[in-house]
């Protein structure tokens, strides 16, 4: 029997902030049943070891780099150097109670005590909350974790921790400061995650799995999958996550029961839903989707007739990115659609990063492209091209102004159809509303026996490794058969029956 670790880690707290079925068990489960680590993800550890390194090494000054002291050594060798006023902390390990850290850097602030953080490979923020600006949870989480073990050693305050960034940028956090609307704070969100930890491993709360996008890279995701279809998990339903099926509470269990619901056992007299936290509307699209997976010969359709007129000239249109790499764009590519006198004629392009450095002239290229066709109508798979283009635009801004890329991205010029037609107002007989599923669905295959946005990164990484040719034109391949399959999607859902 595997002895269970009394000490809570901050990547612990960061994993089950991710997913609480997976803190469970990567402590307690068989770990004879988890997949293989997939390649993606031995690139992302690789990467931000790498990357790690290479930051630590540019730290100036006096520095006591615990790095390669024995583990069992370390925790002493960190009260060493706090004690002797050590500017600089590398790799220490500090303890309180049940709560263990490591974290990359402890700083010494002359006023307020030691203020520690962690290395990151991508950005240390991301939009939202009041001020625009947040701290990814993620990492706020864990660098919280330092900052508590910290202050509870009276060796620095609590609230305040670091992050330095895939650029190398330090920004520091105030914990304490609301990150939304409702004034939840990173510390707030820690302190509810370590009490929930405790819980767990001390079995007070069973989890269970719940299908979401953080399966695809977890070692978990073989049995997990398996438990879920035994027992047909709400949550194999699209947009159906762990809160939402507790809401569903325990008459709607499973997706036949949810099929089989009578909608007026569930509605007020004043058409109210009778379950917290779930409105009647949404009840009634989450049957609708659970009879799509049980009634064998479903067909998809339209809740409403779509506004998806046939334009003369199309463009499909799809970006790949590096998040390891700072989220670096290396590929923009282009399926035009033609329509003329002579037929229809279909065409691909595509401006390649060959390196990092060339982001922007790929940018340059991809624009100039677009500028060229004024009159064609962009499509794009979800928000991420809107998102990529404003970040390139304020990375390379003697390229073009912010107008230019808005102007882009208006509805008259632009479809989103993931996010504003499909999830809106579409269903399907699918588990999941990707585009890899819906395309498929539609008779699309991709020429690459194994295509993903997550093994397309793999392959930018080789290519800059090794410039292997053929490693470049399996991406350029695979983001055509993206494009390509945007169109074919396109087409289908002009076709859906509407069903009002
Ligand atoms: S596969 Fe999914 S549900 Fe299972 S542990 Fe991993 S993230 Fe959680």
């Amino acid at each position: 029997m595997r002895r269970l670790p009394n000490h809570i880690t901050a990547t612990m707290v960061r994993d089950l902030s991710i997913c609480e079925h997976r803190f469970h068990l990567d402590l307690a489960g068989d770990h004879a049943k988890r997949d293989a680590v997939g390649v993606f993800v031995q690139m992302l550890w690789a990467g931000g070891m790498r990357h790690e390194k290479e930051i630590l090494s540019t730290i100036e000054g006096p520095v006591a780099d615990l790095r390669d002291v024995d583990l069992d050594e370390r925790e002493e060798e960190t009260s060493r150097a706090v004690a002797a006023m050590a500017p600089v902390i590398l790799g220490g390990r500090i303890t309180h109670a049940d709560q263990l850290g490591m974290p990359d850097v402890m700083r010494l602030d002359p006023s307020r005590g030691y203020i520690a953080g962690d290395v990151k490979s991508g950005a240390a923020d991301e939009p939202g909350g009041p001020t625009g600006r947040r701290c990814k949870k993620d990492y706020g989480v864990q660098i919280s974790h330092y900052g508590k073990i910290l202050a509870q050693k009276r060796w620095g305050p609590s609230g305040s921790a670091f992050i330095i960034d895939h650029d190398g940028e330090e920004v520091e956090y105030d914990l304490m400061t609301a990150i939304d609307n409702r004034g939840t704070t990173i510390d707030g969100l820690h302190t509810k995650l370590l009490s929930r930890a405790r819980l767990i491993r001390n079995g007070c709360i069973e989890t269970s799995p719940a299908a979401s996008a953080a399966c695809a890279q977890c070692h978990w995701r073989s049995s997990c999958r398996r438990e879920l279809e035994e027992r047909k998990d709400p949550t194999l339903l699209p947009q159906v996550g762990r809160s939402l099926r507790h809401a569903l509470g325990p008459t709607l269990a499973s997706v036949p029961q949810i099929a089989a619901m009578r909608m007026s056992n569930y509605s007020t007299t004043n058409g109210s839903c009778v379950l917290k936290g779930i409105g009647i509307e949404r009840l009634a699209r989450i049957r609708d989707r659970a009879i799509l997976l049980t009634e064998p010969d479903a067909k998809p359709f339209a809740r409403r007739a779509l506004d998806l007129p046939v334009h003369a000239h199309e463009i499909h249109y799809d970006v790949e990115s590096d998040p390891l790499q700072g989220g670096v764009v290396y590929l923009h590519g282009f399926h035009e659609v033609v329509r003329g006198p002579a037929g229809v004629e279909t065409r691909y392009t595509a401006f390649f990063a060959y390196d990092i450095k060339d982001e922007g002239t790929a940018f340059e290229n991809a624009l100039n492209f677009l500028a060229a066709r004024p009159d064609a109508h962009i499509y794009i798979w979800s928000r991420f091209e809107r998102t990529s283009m404003r970040q390139l635009q304020s990375r390379y801004p003697a390229v073009c102004g912010t107008e230019e890329i808005e102007d882009l991205f208006r509805e008259e010029r632009c479809t989103d159809l993931y996010t504003d037609v499909v999830l809106k107002h579409t269903e399907w007989p699918l588990h999941s509303y990707g585009l890899k599923k819906i395309a498929r669905y539609c008779g699309f295959e991709w020429r690459d026996e194994d295509p993903s946005g997550a093994n397309s990164i793999a392959w930018f990484s080789s290519w800059l490794e090794t410039g292997d040719r053929a490693i470049r034109d399996r991406i350029i391949q695979y983001n055509e058969d993206d494009v390509i399959a945007t169109a074919r999607v396109l087409e289908a859902l002009r076709l859906l029956e509407v069903r009002q």
